[in-house]
């Protein structure tokens, strides 16, 4: 007999699930809190039949499955929260780019393989992949209008959102095990993506835009007496959490690609206090995992907070949030790692203001 078909092991709480996130992702707290309700209720809905009421009447109540929507610049930490909370939930997972799927027929990626990558993560246990989570990255570069679709293949994105919607709403997958272009002799694994979900992601770049002037219009419809009241400066995310779904269509998302998500989730671009904090705070920080291989090799890694100001700087006029900061953190990290292994006496490694902003060496102090 089949087994029970529904995540089992003890469910974190909303706040317990959030507890973890803090842990590993730096603030983007309204995210948090969005992402671990969202999760928690996901998981419960799994389970709705095995839970007895009290209230007879909740039992013809069908709880639907509520995809999520993250909207958010590059490296700002969405990629980060969904793997994290896989992770806390130990179900499988799995990253694809929107931008690589194609509809079938089409030189691609079948949308299809997305279900592949889930098995594989699931090491082919198909119960099991049925309820892990797929986070689909650059969703918003799949839009109607896109300019960003690649010469070699005419799909105009709206296609990819029509086979992306067919298995984000449910349906039975016939998997081919090898992956690549489907083929008749194939015997095809029937994954039910009923159960899956699916977390979708994307930077939205001009969506915030579109808010302003329909806010704006709107304000416009109020008199002008409003006007000076309502001329307050909106962060980015507080723009984008007002979001509606007309928004989505204008940006280029159809329809009921957008009704298929119906939590919508802002991440706000992480400023520079935050940036610091990055580099030294979450369980596996950039800092700690160095700190960590140089103690392998006899050495401690010292980083001055002048040092983690420069490059969270320097990382704040590059404009990819996280991602310049890692890159930043990396190059400057190569020479030592490459040096120190081979150093008999390498006992503290110094990076100061000067080796972020003057090209200058990290200072390798040797003991005599
Ligand atoms: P996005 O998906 O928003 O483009 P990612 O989650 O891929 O960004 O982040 C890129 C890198 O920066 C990863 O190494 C990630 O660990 C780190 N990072 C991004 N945002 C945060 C954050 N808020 N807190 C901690 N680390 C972060």
């Amino acid at each position: 007999a089949a087994g029970p078909a529904s995540y089992e092991g003890p469910l974190p709480t909303p706040e317990e699930m959030c507890a973890t996130l803090n842990q590993y992702v730096i603030g983007q707290d309204y995210a948090k809190k969005v992402l671990s309700v969202a999760v928690y209720n996901h998981y419960m809905r799994l389970r709705q039949s095995a839970v007895m009421l009290d209230d007879k009447s909740l039992d013809d109540v069908e709880i639907e499955k509520s995809n999520i929507l993250l909207a958010g610049p590059t490296g700002s930490g969405k990629t980060l929260l969904a793997k994290t909370l896989a992770k806390m939930l130990n179900v499988p997972f799995c990253i694809v780019d929107a931008t690589t799927l194609t509809e079938a027929g089409y030189v691609g990626e079948d949308v299809e393989n997305i279900i592949l990558r889930l098995l594989q993560a699931a090491n082919f246990d198909v119960a099991k992949a049925e309820q892990g989570i797929i986070y689909v990255d650059e969703i918003d570069k799949i839009g109607r209008k896109t300019q960003n679709v690649s010469v070699t293949r005419d799909v105009s994105g709206e296609g990819v959102q029509q086979a992306l919607l067919k298995i984000i709403e449910g349906t039975i997958c016939n998997v081919p095990p090898t992956g690549g272009r489907k083929h008749p002799q194939q015997e095809y694994i029937r994954v039910n993506t009923e159960k899956i979900l699916f977390i979708v992601g994307g930077a939205f770049v001009g969506l915030e835009d579109i808010i302003r002037k329909r806010l704006g219009a709107n304000q416009m419809g109020f008199g002008a007496i409003t006007e000076q009241r309502d001329r307050k400066e909106y962060s980015e995310e507080e723009i984008l959490a007002q979001a509606m779904p007309e928004d989505l269509f204008s940006f280029g998302m159809i329809p009921e690609f957008v009704g298929r998500l119906p939590i919508f989730c802002p991440l706000s671009k992480l400023d520079e206090s935050q940036l610091i904090r990055l580099l030294t705070e979450p369980k596996n920080a950039l800092v700690k995992q160095y700190s960590k291989l140089l103690a392998m090799y006899g050495a401690k890694l010292d980083v001055l907070p002048d040092a983690l100001k420069a490059m969270a700087a320097e990382a704040m006029k590059r404009g990819t949030g996280a991602r310049a900061l890692r890159s930043i953190f990396e190059t400057l990290m190569l020479d030592v790692m490459y040096k120190v292994p081979s150093m008999k006496n390498a006992d503290t490694v110094t990076i100061t203001r000067e080796t972020v902003t003057g090209n200058k060496p990290a200072q390798i102090h040797q003991s005599s």
